[in-house]
């Protein structure tokens, strides 16, 4: 039997659930569509993002050329692509691995219903998590809103499995041989889509994701204390690689499973918010619209233009908050504890609607994904699951001398300051730092205000 197997968030040959499927069935072809439609909608023509799929897609054409393969590259509406292929192709089946956003669910239910009208089957199998939605419920088979008795119900489930970690191997010798002039490694393929080739400062592929994993193996046992510090690497730097896939979610549940110190047992409750991220946005799509808790969304923010605009070129005179997003505009990168500080003085400080910042770290972060970036903005604004209650407000300056206590990181991004010591960099004097911008509020008035702004939910918070 044939195959088109279609790679999209799952740039890798191994472990691959729904190549593996193809590769045990027959023989397959991989296929990658550029999406017009996602792409047109990026602003920025130098992207990083697009860099980092593209030397992705040429480490898996090495590889396959070794057994006479090649990718099929496609540009234009998956919608239209992919039956097009499969009809060109005549294969019996289109695999591909479950993607839980809106746009992804809404673009495949369409790819499905070409297909079947062509007689073309067309599965989808769980690769991205490692469980799904209705695979971790309440004892009354309900869906968790909350993280902490999700984390325990998932590795009661994981333990109740006998921790199997499936591996799906990859025939790769099973692949359709041809050639393909019009390879990613053969063809200009910035050119076609309107881009400039804009590598970012880490290499896309899994040999990277393999290397970066195996240097933060010996790491992991400090993670639980480590990973609060912006200036040290505390933490494995492996987002990007996970967002694009190429390492599997079950490549860290065994790296996390394998280890018994604390260290380990925190990571893997940041891969089981991974799960529970999108979980939630698998079940409760509306969050990317508005507040998981619908009555947060009479919360109206004052903070206009001109406080966001300080934010995003981090001018706000508060040194934490500004190192972070230069180090974001510059990387689009930026440590897990400055994303909260971040998040929660844009909204709880700067008292900006959390949506705006959402969408401006879905523009720049290198591992955007949708389910984990709205779910840290609702984390932070007290409007999602497992929400800090409103009133608990980072505060910056305390933030900012307890996970930066020398202030290295603040000396690596704001130069103005660099010359202060530790106990003068986190709140400058002005005389002290003249060329620094002053804060453009006052955090004790602000806090205050924001507590009245979200006062109007007192009754329905529990
Ligand atoms: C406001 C905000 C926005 C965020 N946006 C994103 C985003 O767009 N993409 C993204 O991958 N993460 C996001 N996170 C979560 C987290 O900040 C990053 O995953 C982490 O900083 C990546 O660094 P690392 O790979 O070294 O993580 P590690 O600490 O080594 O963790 C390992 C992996 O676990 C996952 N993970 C860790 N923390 C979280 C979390 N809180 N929620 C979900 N998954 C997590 C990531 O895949 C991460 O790579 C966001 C957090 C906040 C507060």
């Amino acid at each position: 039997m044939s195959t088109l197997c279609w790679v999209r968030r799952d740039l890798r040959l191994h472990d691959h659930a729904a190549l593996s499927h193809a590769l045990k069935e027959g023989e397959a072809t991989l296929v990658f569509v550029f999406d017009k439609l996602i792409l047109e909608k990026l602003k920025d023509k130098h992207d990083r993002r697009l860099s980092f799929i593209i030397d992705s897609l040429k480490e898996m054409e090495e590889m396959i050329r070794h057994f006479g393969s090649s990718i099929v590259i496609r540009y234009g509406d998956p919608v239209e692509e992919i039956p097009r292929l499969a009809t060109e192709l005549r294969v019996k089946n289109v695999y591909c691995n479950r993607d839980y956003e809106p746009y992804a669910k809404d673009r495949d239910t369409k790819v499905g219903k070409r297909l079947l009208a062509q007689g073309i089957g067309f599965d989808q199998f769980k690769d991205s998590v490692f469980f799904e939605k209705h695979e971790v419920l309440t004892n009354q088979g309900g869906v968790y809103k909350v993280f902490t008795p999700y984390k325990n119900k998932w590795i009661e489930t994981f333990e109740t499995s006998g921790k199997v970690i499936p591996d799906f191997t990859c025939d790769l010798g099973r692949l359709r041989k041809f050639k393909n002039s019009h390879s990613i490694l053969d063809h200009d393929w910035y050119a076609d889509l309107g881009f400039v080739e804009t590598p970012s400062l880490l290499g896309g592929g899994t040999t990277n994701a393999k290397k970066r994993l195996a240097d933060f193996a010996p790491r992991m046992s400090d993670y639980a204390e480590a990973r609060n510090f912006p200036a040290i690497p505390g933490t494995s730097l492996l987002s990007v690689y996970i967002r694009h896939g190429n390492v599997s979610v079950r490549d860290l549940v065994r790296a996390g499973t394998a280890r018994r110190s604390e260290g380990a047992k925190t990571w893997l409750s940041e891969i089981i918010w991974r799960d529970f991220y999108h979980m939630i946005l698998d079940m409760y799509p509306h969050v990317t619209k508005g507040a998981f808790k619908r009555e947060y969304d009479k919360v109206i923010f004052p903070g206009g233009a001109q406080e966001f605009k300080s934010w995003e070129e981090g001018q706000t005179g508060f040194p934490i908050v500004d190192a972070a997003m230069r180090c974001l505009n510059q990387t689009g990168m930026m440590h897990n504890r400055l994303r909260m500080v971040v998040a929660s003085f844009l909204c709880k400080t700067l008292l900006v609607d959390w949506k705006h910042g959402e969408h401006y770290f879905a523009e720049k972060l290198l591992d955007f994904d949708l389910a984990a970036n709205n779910g840290g903005w609702q984390w932070s604004a007290s409007t999602g699951c497992d929400a800090q209650p409103y009133f608990r407000i980072f505060n910056p300056y305390s933030q900012s001398e307890k996970f930066d206590p020398k202030g290295e990181f603040i000396r690596q991004w704001v130069p103005e300051l660099a010359h202060l010591n530790a106990r003068e960099i986190h709140k400058p004097d002005p005389l002290m730092a003249p060329d620094y911008v002053r804060p453009v509020v006052s955090y004790e008035l602000n806090r205050k205000r924001c507590l009245d702004l979200y006062s109007i939910l007192k009754t329905t918070e529990g």
